[in-house]
């Protein structure tokens, strides 16, 4: 007889990883938005130090860490939540706000990760397209916001379409949502948001109770491989409920460790925005060039179509270009992985892989 798992293991769809760890370092890695530098300054020894004590449990509180983030944002410690990367928070916190008859709201192309949200815990997902410009409609997000919404997310920038909406948009659509609705806001890429000061949003959840404004150490932190993110919390009640939901030790210790770290060289990683911004701006204009369409990126990454207008199937077309980076040892997303066909999510990655990257696509278009 076969096991008998949970209805909600039919459910949950499958994440789409991206490939591509198991091949050598010659391989440019476009695909999953990592930081293409190595650790800060500092971080490989704090990490080390940890590993001497690694037969000790982490510290259950992050308290190192959480008050660090404090100092930082100067924001209260017990309205800081920590996690094995922000994702652990994303997941706990759907497990802590929605069930079945509640409701959860987000756009969509979004983060691949938010689908699974719903289908874990059995809510009902509205999703709502993203408007002509590839930003969130937050008009139409508020005219779905219903009695039984538990959780609205906004992705800004968004993931995986590099928009970004400016702070005073987000701020009237916190102002006119209720306040027993969580509004989560996904700040993964806001270091390399040139809307905003990137801690400018800090005041909105000064201002609001309900909301939660989720960031990672996995992008520009260069701390992917370790797992740590963190979310500023509009009230302690939500760092408490999604600790709840999780087993005691959710943060390794040498995570903790690099994060706190690593807070501490600010000034090199405003060196990495000013170059990824750089590079950015260089790879959005040649991508142009070639005849392709690009979203206005304000992230670590780019959104563009990898198929000419009028072109016939660009399904096939983005298959094969994909395929034929990948031959060239240069990887990147394929758009109908993330909700869109005939188009891509490129990561930007050091000067070099990005013109490893754009020689390879002339030749391939
Ligand atoms: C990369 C990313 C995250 C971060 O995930 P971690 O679990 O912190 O590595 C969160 N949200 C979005 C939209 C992302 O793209």
């Amino acid at each position: 007889m076969a096991l008998e798992f949970s209805e909600k293991i039919r459910r949950i769809p499958v994440y789409p990883t991206a490939g591509g760890y198991a091949l050598g370092d010659e391989y440019a890695m476009l695909a999953s938005n990592e930081a293409p530098f190595g650790p800060l300054p500092g971080v490989e020894e704090a990490t080390l130090r940890a590993l001497r004590n690694v037969n000790r449990y982490p510290d259950p509180s992050n308290m190192r860490l959480r008050r660090a983030l404090a100092a930082r944002y100067d924001f209260p410690p017990d309205r800081i939540a920590i996690g094995a990367g922000s994702c652990d928070i994303l997941l706990s916190a759907a497990e802590a706000l929605l069930e079945p008859g509640a409701e959860l709201v987000y756009a969509w192309p979004s983060f691949s990760v938010y689908p699974q949200m719903a289908a874990a815990t059995g809510a009902r997902t509205i999703v709502v397209p993203l408007d002509a410009d590839d930003r969130h409609d937050l008009d139409a997000m508020r005219a779905e916001v219903t009695v039984a919404t538990r959780l609205v997310l906004v992705c800004n920038p968004n993931n995986p379409t590099s928009t970004a909406l400016p702070l005073d948009a987000i701020s009237a659509f916190v102002a006119g949502v209720p306040r027993n609705v969580c509004v989560l806001v996904d700040e993964a890429y806001c270091e390399f948001n040139v809307l905003d000061d990137p801690d400018a949003s800090i005041e909105l959840v000064r201002r609001h109770p309900n909301v939660v404004l989720l960031r990672t150490f996995s992008k520009v932190y260069g701390l992917a491989g370790l797992r740590c993110g963190y979310a500023l919390c509009g009230e302690e009640a939500f760092r408490v409920a999604v600790e709840q939901v999780r087993q005691p030790f959710f943060c390794n210790s040498l995570a903790q460790a690099a994060a706190e770290e690593a807070l501490t060289h600010q000034d090199e990683i405003t060196r990495r925005v000013e170059q990824t911004v750089a590079e950015r701006i260089g790879l959005e204009e040649e991508l142009r060039a070639l005849g392709l369409t690009v979203a206005d990126s304000q992230a670590n990454f780019l959104w563009h179509s990898l198929a000419r207008n009028g072109d016939a199937d660009p399904a096939a077309r983005e298959r094969a270009i994909v395929e034929g980076l990948a031959e060239r040892k240069v990887l990147i997303r394929a758009g109908s992985a993330l909700g869109r066909e005939g188009w891509a999510r490129t990561t930007i990655g050091t000067a070099a892989e990005n013109r490893r990257f754009l020689d390879a696509l002339a030749e391939l278009l």
